[in-house]
């Protein structure tokens, strides 16, 4: 519906509503998408074409959807529109991470997004797994002390169709590229995840869906950087997607020095939240740990993050952090890894390491952001 009227009605009236809100196709769900067609007076099966042309083909204009008739494209153009992000940028590191820049589709505010394709290769050096970090906001309210996208602040939310453009247009590229498909797709670019939680599950759900770009919902991970509701929601809706919790310190004390967030969420909260969402859904989750040099990597450090693990089946991914231009905190040298991860299995913890990505590009966990001069917007601290 448009202003209370139908499409069907809309249109035959056509000439008496000269200017007409047109909608954009990518701001629709599959359920919305099938009522607007229901409400032209198309049939299910077009509904499906079109998705499959918005989602999984990349389609940027009607003219392109060549299995629909002429006259109904004709229809479409004067109805809709399909709004999709814009490739502004590309940076490739030595080690084969790439990261690119993408312009949003504002009419008054020129917004961008970065968003990065990290491949693992085989020793042979063939691709055997790509992973592509996407952005859901522009920017966040969330001020984590070494992050990038943090100290730019908050400027407004992705639509579902803006993340999904990030994973059609970067899964071409690792095509042309690395001669394979994405296979893995993380939310942990710029952005607090569940902060935008409709835009994101609608993606994930595209993402995952025959007609989008057809991955597993295994091979999706949201992560959150502890919001308790949502959590929560995520169980509740029974979202078949992984879970990681953006960790990074084991105490309250350590992670309030660092995460303004955990001065209303703290890990009383978090413990109640994994615990309802291991009890609804079964599934074990990840905890991502950023290791900072003489801050978070100390014996006791990983006794308490022992304590933590065990709320629920869980294991840890221990990040080495890309050093952030103004931030005190510094990655932990090779020593200190190797004794906090002898100190983890002291304490039955299962944890991975994941190495430094792309840091020669900036593109690295905590290192997105848009510099170039930026006014800052919104945070906790200026919005409380
Ligand atoms: S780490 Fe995540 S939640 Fe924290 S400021 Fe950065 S993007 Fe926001």
């Amino acid at each position: 519906m448009v202003d209370g009227r139908s499409y069907a009605y809309l249109l035959d009236t056509m000439s008496d509503f000269p200017i007409l809100p047109k909608t954009d196709l990518k701001s629709l769900t599959k359920e919305q998408l099938l009522a607007f067609c229901k409400e032209l007076g198309l049939p299910r099966f077009r509904a499906d074409q079109l998705f499959q042309w918005l989602y999984q083909k990349g389609a940027s204009g009607f003219d392109e959807m060549t299995n629909l008739s002429k006259e109904l494209r004709a229809r479409l153009k004067e109805v809709a529109t399909i709004n999709r992000i814009i490739p502004s940028d590309k940076q490739q590191s030595k080690d084969g991470t790439i990261k690119f820049l993408f312009t949003l589709n504002d009419e008054d505010k020129d917004y961008k997004v970065e968003a990065v394709l990290i491949p693992d290769f085989y020793p042979d050096g063939v691709a055997k797994r790509l992973t592509v970090c996407v952005s859901s906001q522009v920017g966040c309210v969330f001020g984590c002390s070494f992050c990038a996208t943090g100290k730019m602040g908050f400027f407004r939310n992705l639509s579902h169709g803006e993340v999904v453009d990030q994973v059609q247009y970067i899964n071409q590229v690792s095509e042309e590229t690395y001669g394979k498909k994405i296979t893995n797709i993380v939310y942990m670019g710029m952005g607090e995840p569940l902060h935008n939680y409709k835009a994101v599950v609608n993606s994930a759900d595209i993402i995952s869906d025959p007609l989008g770009t057809d991955l597993s919902p295994k091979r999706i991970t949201v992560s959150t950087v502890g919001l308790a509701k949502q959590i929560k929601q995520l169980a509740d809706d029974s979202e078949p997607f992984n879970l990681a919790i953006s960790l990074h310190a084991p105490t309250d004390e350590k992670r309030d020095k660092i995460m303004p967030i955990n001065a209303s969420m703290n890990l009383d909260a978090l413990e109640d939240a994994v615990r309802y969402y291991y009890r609804k859904t079964g599934r074990p989750l990840t905890y991502e740990y950023l290791l900072f040099d003489g801050f978070n990597d100390t014996f006791e450090d990983a006794k308490n993050l022992s304590k933590i693990v065990k709320w629920a089946p869980s294991k840890v991914n221990i990040i080495m952090y890309n050093n952030v231009v103004g931030v005190e905190l510094q990655r932990a040298r090779e020593e200190r890894l190797d004794a906090f991860l002898k100190a983890l299995i002291k304490h039955d913890v299962r944890a991975t390491v994941r190495r430094s990505r792309g840091d020669d590009i900036d593109a690295g966990c905590g290192q997105l952001a848009i510099r170039e001069g930026a006014p800052r917007g919104k945070t906790i601290a200026t919005t409380a």
